[in-house]
């Protein structure tokens, strides 16, 4: 039976990330990458926002602050050095209501303790900088910006494979078993079954991660929820030159309707918040009216008939509806006592920006210290 060092499941940005990084500290070892599509990042590395954040939001102290912040310099950094396409285009938080202006304080306190720098701009300051948007007050980060993920995935496959990485689609993790040497593991391809083994196993899967991790073993799986988020392109010139965010609503899943520029120029406002059962990217036309409702108080002028729907992502969230958002969690042997099994689950925004610095995590799971 073919015996791998490392096995990672799922090409997602942050599958991709880690066989980059891993081939990269381990020149030697032998790593296979599988993923159940025949394209990688198809799931929700190709369905999100496509914002470098800068990592305002966070819980101070959390992995998701820590890996924000981390993995937005070396992305920033990994777009110079591989010629990915990228702007630190900047974004803008508006109060488009005088009573929302204290929120601003609150948002830029909690940015301050996670060391993101935060501009306060009054009224006639934002309107020098976005004479369409309707804003009392606003917070500029400077440190936001927008990435071509599809090319930032394919440079990762790429830099991996030079690295050694063995990259197999059409490839679905069946299962497998904890043995001295690791994992005899089972896969599924279109030419049938395959084992083989693996010393580590990462299981990188996003929104299949709890699915599985059963298939491994049943310890401290945690449960999932799927919420879906709409988007709807602007089919007009860009009214905005900046990326727009209303001041989210506390305990929501998501940081509100936005608007967002893509490379092109081409704005897309979303994702908005829906809990849904089963995944289904298809989309409710139905949800333009909640969109227009959103978008209206900061830009007044929207023309509705040039909202078209464009694609729903689906974020694999640990908790559910009204719950403050969970962590990132990232499980090795020391939390489920299975040696070389690393667990990656509820990797939602920032997953994109901390990619780099979640591989860098991993790294030291597989590392001894
Ligand atoms: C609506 C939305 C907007 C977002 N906006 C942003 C943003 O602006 N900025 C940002 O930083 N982050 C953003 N994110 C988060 C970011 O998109 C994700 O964190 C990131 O894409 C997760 O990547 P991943 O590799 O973990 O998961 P995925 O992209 O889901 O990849 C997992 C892969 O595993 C494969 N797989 C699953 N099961 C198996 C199996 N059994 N065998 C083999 N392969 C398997 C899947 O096919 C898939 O390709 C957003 C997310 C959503 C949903």
């Amino acid at each position: 039976m073919e015996h791998f060092d490392h096995c990672i499941i799922g090409a997602g940005i942050v599958g991709l990330a880690i066989a980059f990084k891993i081939s990269q500290k381990f020149p030697e070892a032998k790593i296979l990458l599988i993923e159940s599509n025949s394209q990688f990042g198809s799931e929700t590395s190709s369905r999100n926002s496509e914002v470098i954040h800068a990592g305002i939001y966070y819980p101070e102290n959390s992995l998701k602050a820590e890996l924000c912040l981390n993995g937005r310099e070396q992305l920033y950094q990994f777009c110079e050095d591989y010629s990915v396409p990228y702007k630190r285009i900047g974004k803008l938080i508006v109060a488009s209501d005088v009573n929302d202006i204290a929120k601003l304080e609150t948002i830029h306190g909690n940015a301050a303790k996670n060391n993101v720098s935060l501009k306060f701009l009054n009224e006639k300051e934002c309107l020098k900088l976005e004479p369409n948007v309707n804003a009392k007050a606003a917070l500029f980060s400077e440190n936001t910006g927008i990435i071509d993920s599809h090319q930032y995935m394919a440079t990762l496959l790429q830099l991996a494979e030079q690295q050694g990485v063995l990259y197999s689609p059409n490839t679905h993790f069946m299962d497998a078993n904890k043995t001295d040497k690791g994992f005899d593991i089972r896969v599924k391809t279109g030419e049938g079954h395959y084992d083989f083994s693996s010393q580590y196993v990462i299981n990188s899967a996003g929104l299949h991660a709890a699915e599985v991790a059963a298939k491994i073993s049943n310890s401290l799986i945690p449960h999932y929820h799927l919420c879906r988020g709409h988007y709807f392109s602007y089919q007009q010139k860009s009214p905005f030159s900046h990326l727009i965010y209303p001041i989210p609503n506390a305990n929501t899943a998501g940081l509100g309707i936005h608007a967002t520029l893509d490379l092109a120029g081409q704005v897309r406002f979303g994702p908005d918040v829906e809990f849904i059962e089963i995944l289904d990217y298809s989309g409710n036309e139905e949800r333009k009216q909640h969109f227009i409702r959103a978008i209206q108080p900061y830009f007044p002028t929207l023309n509705p008939d040039k909202l078209v729907f464009n694609y729903c992502g689906i974020r694999p969230k640990l908790t559910g509806p009204n719950e403050a958002a969970a962590d990132f969690l990232i499980q090795t042997s020391t939390q489920h006592n299975l040696e070389g099994l690393i667990n990656l689950f509820g990797i939602e925004s920032p997953g994109l920006t901390a990619s780099l610095a979640i591989a860098d995590r991993v790294i030291k799971g597989i590392t001894p210290s």
